[in-house]
């Protein structure tokens, strides 16, 4: 260590005689240490995340290939199609990772498990239809919103639930960690809240009559009402959310080389024509 750190040190001083820096930059340990990754990106990052207006390399997991971690039970943005993970988000990402020249990896994990994953150095995006929350921003960037999502209840046809005003004091059935399941949580307590792992299994709980409504992201619970029968969806928007792509706080550059991605799959019509081909309109 000591070792690495001396030779960090003199690298440093030597590049600061060559470049003639001034004394107070020079011994300055944070622009040491940002000179020292900035480095390393340039070498791993893979040459494709250069480009010519100078923006800094990225790094990647694994050079060449763009790791992805979603949680493959939320269609249409992740699902199982046979034993290939398809929907949305899959689509966006295989597009996202040809722009930047890698290759997608996609990793299936808990939902509760990607942020952590992202942050940990396990995956270098989660990518799951995951609504940008402060909470969340807290441990990891989010990259510009690339759709829109809304909590939507889910009944019982014969259900006597027919508002928000009604969900009092019933037993509402969530997916854990989930957006849905904090604002279950804060509106109706915890104590009528159940968590699920999975969103299906929420929904199963309610087809047999365990819990009285689920509350979970619109898409998927119409997907979810279509193949159970027996349920609807109530007329009511609960909550309206943006969508994102999380990426690890500590690599902006490929923040800003997703974020650049996005933009151009916006602009020629990408994205909205993966977003077309999953959602039927209303
Ligand atoms: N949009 C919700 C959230 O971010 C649910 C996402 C999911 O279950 N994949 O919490």
């Amino acid at each position: 260590m000591k070792k690495i750190l001396a030779a960090i040190v003199t690298c440093t001083l030597s590049v600061c005689l060559l470049a003639g820096c001034g004394g107070a930059e020079g011994g300055d340990k944070a622009s040491d240490v940002g000179a020292q990754s900035a480095a390393e990106n340039t070498q791993s990052g893979g040459d494709s995340a250069a480009d010519d207006s100078g923006a800094a390399a990225f790094t990647t997991v694994n050079e060449g290939v763009l790791t992805m971690a979603t949680n493959a039970a939320f269609p249409p943005y992740e699902y199982y199609e046979g034993d290939e993970i398809v929907g949305i988000d899959a689509e966006i990402a295989k597009a996202i990772a040809d722009k930047l020249g890698l290759e997608l990896k996609i990793e299936d994990m808990e939902f509760n498990s990607i942020v952590i994953a992202v942050d940990g150095g396990k995956a270098d995006m989660g990518l799951a239809g995951m609504t940008v929350t402060d909470e969340r921003k807290e441990t990891v960037n989010f990259t510009d919103s690339y759709a829109t999502g809304i909590q939507a209840i889910i009944v019982a046809d014969d259900s006597d639930i027919a508002g928000l005003d009604d969900l009092k004091e019933k037993k509402i059935g969530v997916q854990l960690a989930t957006t849905g399941d904090t604002y279950a949580t804060e509106d109706f307590g915890a104590d009528y809240v159940e968590q699920y792992n999975k969103g299906a299994d929420a929904v199963m709980a309610l087809k047999q009559g365990k819990i009285d409504a689920v509350i979970i992201d619109k898409q998927p619970a119409l997907s979810f009402i279509e193949s159970t029968e027996g349920l609807k969806i109530l007329d009511t928007d609960y909550v309206q959310e943006d969508y994102a792509a999380c990426i690890a706080k500590s690599n902006e550059p490929l923040l800003e080389a997703v974020n650049g991605a996005l933009s151009e799959l916006k602009e020629d019509g990408t994205i909205q024509g993966i977003l077309d081909k999953y959602i039927k309109a209303e």
